[in-house]
């Protein structure tokens, strides 16, 4: 982390990825994850439970400019590894959704499709800045890939006939945005993205814009959300159950993404299911194993603690009942009465909100 992050106390945004079906958000999603971890980059990305992490410096260092590196005060993104927005509205934080930034993925040979609309609404509803990515330019007659290239200079090098062809295209789908009240224009022939909707083309098969996507997210993470990332990291952890999982050896497990604070081995934790709470104790917290640690046998490895935004895995007692998207917080013993009260009225407007979805 830069003196930067540590002086704003600025967390890790958390990013979630929606669109229409086989539009290629988990395509994007292993372009972000792979490419990185193959070229070995400098603070290559972390993988978490249920989450990517990709440090500032290696989107940096994948826009080639580092003299970008001093403007960002957000140490990176955190992708969710789940897309769709069941995702996006099942995960809540404070009864938004866990989500600070979105991506919605629409193929440009296909253009808009329900679950584009739906994707749209539900950000509309939930004020999350975004962005849309016309995905699959690699299809385009003619077009000629250059892997990992930012657009621009992949876009000089095609014909003039395969760039009219991309035009259409892209317009067709700027235009069905201005339909559902988006103004909306291309990236980087925008000056105002509070008034416009960014849009990059990309192909997440060739990962071609896909650099623009992190930069474009970097910088609207930093223009809106500023104080919402603003953390406690000293204070109590505080996150939202992605997944109740069994695991061999370790029983009934949590992965959970946390937003703010910190968690201890041996914290106790309340975590939501219907009714009363549950009231636990953290017996484990759990990362997912390096690459080079794969001779043992346990994908997990145990840490001491686990400082947001990240993604962890929680072995605790008792927690069977635990509610994909309920809250779980830390508490001492002078708190624990108010927070097990806050849980069981989110857990109650959860439910509210997710009968009327
Ligand atoms: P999802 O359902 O939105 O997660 O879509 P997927 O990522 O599973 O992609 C659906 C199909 O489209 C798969 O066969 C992908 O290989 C393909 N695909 C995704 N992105 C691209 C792309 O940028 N270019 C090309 N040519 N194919 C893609």
């Amino acid at each position: 982390m830069s003196e930067n992050h540590e002086k704003k106390n600025l967390r890790t945004p958390i990013v979630c990825v929606m669109g229409h079906v086989d539009h290629g958000k988990t395509t994007l999603l292993d372009q972000i994850r792979g490419t990185s971890i193959v070229k070995g980059e400098a603070g290559a990305i972390t993988q978490h439970i249920g989450a990517t992490e990709v440090p500032i410096d290696v989107i940096v260092e994948r826009c080639g400019d580092k003299r970008l590196r001093d403007k960002f005060i957000v140490p990176g993104l955190l992708f969710i590894d789940t897309p769709g927005h069941h995702a996006f509205t099942t995960l809540r934080s404070r009864g938004g959704s866990l989500a600070d930034l979105a991506v919605v993925v629409v193929d440009i040979n296909e253009g808009f499709k329900p679950q584009t609309i739906e994707s749209l609404n539900i950000l509309k509803r939930f004020k999350t800045p975004f962005i849309v990515v016309t995905n699959k330019i690699d299809k385009l007659y003619g077009w000629k890939s250059n892997p990992h290239a930012p657009f621009l200079t992949t876009y000089k090098k095609q014909t003039p006939e395969t760039q009219a062809l991309f035009e259409t295209k892209f317009y067709e789908v700027v235009g069905r945005l201005y339909e559902q009240g988006f103004s909306a224009d291309r990236f980087d022939r925008i000056t105002d993205f509070q008034k416009t909707l960014g849009v990059v083309p990309i192909s997440g098969l060739t990962g071609e814009g896909v650099s623009d996507v992190l930069m474009i997210l970097l910088g609207l993470a930093q223009r809106f959300l500023e104080s919402a990332l603003h953390y406690n990291i000293d204070g109590p952890g505080i996150g939202t159950v992605l997944e109740v999982k069994e695991e061999k050896g370790l029983g009934t497990t949590i992965d959970v993404i946390l937003y703010d604070g910190t968690l201890r081995k041996g914290d106790t934790v309340v975590i939501g299911r219907l009714g009363e709470p549950i009231e636990t104790k953290i017996r484990a917290l759990l990362k997912p194993r390096e690459l080079a640690e794969i001779r043992y046998e346990s994908k997990f490895k145990q840490v001491p603690k686990a400082v947001a935004a990240c993604g962890v895995k929680i072995s605790a007692p008792g927690i069977e009942e635990a509610l994909a998207g309920s809250p779980v917080i830390m508490a001492t013993p002078e708190t624990i009465e108010s927070v097990l009260e806050k849980v069981k009225k989110e857990i109650a407007d959860v439910q509210i909100q997710t009968d009327s979805d």
